[in-house]
């Protein structure tokens, strides 16, 4: 069996889901390859020949193996300038060497002028076209070479975001044209969504053999015909070749639990979808973390997880780990206590992402955060006298929200702007699937079979060109609060902001 990470995801670490699934196969004595085609298909973009025809391009095409050797050393996070420089530049070499064909591809994003990926029809014609996919160059050729050199029969797609979902489908068609024998199954996180809509029917028949919801290794293993025998699926990164991801050092990406411990927020699709809370046991996890960061000699570890359980954050400042870690927590009070903060900065905690959508006590109430805006203080007041990174999420134009509750989330942010490192801004889309959508939803929000979102009728009047407006005019004018947006990794976000913390000094 062959597992693929298709193109386009931030090619800043290794795909966690394969690396999963490869682990539970060879647990099972089942022969499988993986294949990280999003990197190798990054990084084949960007060493092919390009004609440019302007001067970015041709400074851009000119610099970027010093831009690559940068973003693979820590002193490349020393100045922002020169990182969000090396960035934007290898970024418009993507840009430019894919804009010929109808598409826009860059290291983080896939559009199609013509095809959306919303759309079952137009990920069917990605799949009758291959060649029309700019990465049809790199993934025909690694394709045939990797179909032939071993017995396959099978091969499955880790389709996890949007931007991956047209290059999947263009990879897809083209084995079941050239090899018409071998089975192409889907699984993934998008894939765990769209089978989640209300009334899934797998448009995709005659191309997708089979479809897997949720966590993967017990479908795979009944589907290539084994029996599944319990027991620990640890993640297996040695097949993956030498580090070339966009990083200075090898970034583990870990996930103590599937699905969400506290799974009530009602806007978020872990409620919305019903996933089950999957969690490994505190104490394994940490050994499983500290193993596989020994094997791949990490140099940080992503915990992946939707929230780092209140039980796995005590073990880690008990017990310690060996490597510098991030990862996303709820606001619970035990982060406000200032000496368990110390303790988890002991344990090498580097930056904590923080869900605390609104500065608004009463949002947060009818969005059952289950937080207080108190205890978020104290956190990120703890956070900052231990040393510890906050990388804060807003959330505005929710049901609850209106004018006056969004200027509170900006007061809150202005207010304690010095306690916060990095900032992600987002506007609220209604998840299909969500009971809130009964109440509000109207029609589909994108047009298109596979949208997991809806539009709605803001019961407030607050709608999104609205949010809009106050974000550009007031939110983000505002001089504490765009200092910190200023501070933002350029694409990359939260997934390289660790090193500005660790060699941004
Ligand atoms: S804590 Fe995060 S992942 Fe969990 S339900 Fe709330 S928003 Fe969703």
């Amino acid at each position: 069996m062959i597992l693929i990470y298709p193109p386009v995801a931030k090619p800043s670490e290794p795909p966690a889901g394969v690396a999963k699934l490869f682990g539970a196969l060879k647990r099972h004595g089942i022969p499988c390859r993986l294949l990280d085609a999003n990197i190798e298909g990054i990084l084949s973009l960007l060493n092919q020949p390009i004609q440019s025809s302007d001067t970015w391009t041709s400074r851009a095409v000119r610099h970027r193996a010093a831009h690559l050797k940068e973003l693979r050393d820590p002193r490349g996070y020393k100045s922002p300038d020169r990182y969000r420089r090396a960035v934007l530049d290898l970024n418009r070499i993507l840009v430019k060497s894919t804009c010929d064909m109808g598409v826009r591809a860059s290291l983080v994003n896939y559009v199609d002028q013509e095809l959306s990926p919303l759309r079952s029809r137009d990920l069917l014609r990605a799949a009758e076209y291959p060649e029309r996919n700019p990465f049809s160059g790199y993934f025909m050729k690694r394709l045939d070479q990797i179909v032939t050199e071993g017995e396959h029969r099978t091969i499955g797609f880790s389709l996890n975001y949007l931007s991956q979902a047209l290059c999947t489908f263009a990879m897809a068609g083209f084995i079941k044209r050239e090899y018409p024998s071998l089975k192409v199954i889907l699984g993934g996180g998008l894939v765990t969504s769209w089978m989640n809509r209300p009334g899934w029917k797998n448009p995709f028949t005659g191309l997708i053999d089979a479809m897997a919801a949720g966590p993967g290794e017990q479908w795979l293993i009944s589907y290539l015909g084994h029996v599944y025998k319990p027991g620990e699926d640890a993640p297996d990164f040695e097949s993956l070749p030498e580090n070339r991801y966009f990083a200075p050092g090898f970034i583990l990406p870990f996930s103590t639990s599937s699905g969400c411990y506290w799974h009530k927020c009602c806007f978020c699709p872990e409620t919305a979808e019903g996933n089950a809370y999957k969690p490994i046991r505190s104490s394994r996890a940490l050994e499983q973390a500290e193993e596989l960061a020994e094997k791949t000699g990490a140099s940080l570890v992503h915990f992946v997880d939707n929230a780092l359980s209140p039980a796995f954050l005590q073990e880690i400042a008990r017990r310690g780990f060996s490597r510098p870690w991030y990862g996303f927590v709820r606001g619970n009070s035990l982060l406000a206590d200032p000496d368990f903060a110390h303790a988890l900065k002991r344990s090498g905690c580097i930056m904590l992402k923080l869900g605390v959508e609104s500065g608004s006590q009463k949002v947060l109430d009818k969005l059952r955060k289950g937080i207080v805006l108190e205890t978020l203080v104290h956190i990120l007041k703890a956070m900052k006298s231990a040393g510890i990174g906050t990388y804060v999420y807003l959330l505005f134009g929710t049901p609850p929200e209106d004018l006056e509750r969004a200027r509170r989330t900006m007061i809150f942010t202005a207010q304690y702007a010095r306690y916060i490192d990095f900032l992600n801004v987002a506007i609220f889309n209604m998840p299909v699937c969500s009971k809130e959508a009964e109440a509000y939803g109207t029609s589909p929000f994108y047009e298109g079979d596979l949208s997991l979102y809806t539009d709605f009728a803001h019961p407030l009047g607050w709608e999104r060109s609205l949010v809009r407006s106050f974000l550009d005019k007031e939110f983000n004018r505002d001089p504490a609060i765009s200092s910190i947006l200023r501070r933002e990794p350029v694409l990359f976000t939260s997934n390289h902001a660790p090193f500005f913390l660790i060699h941004g000094q």
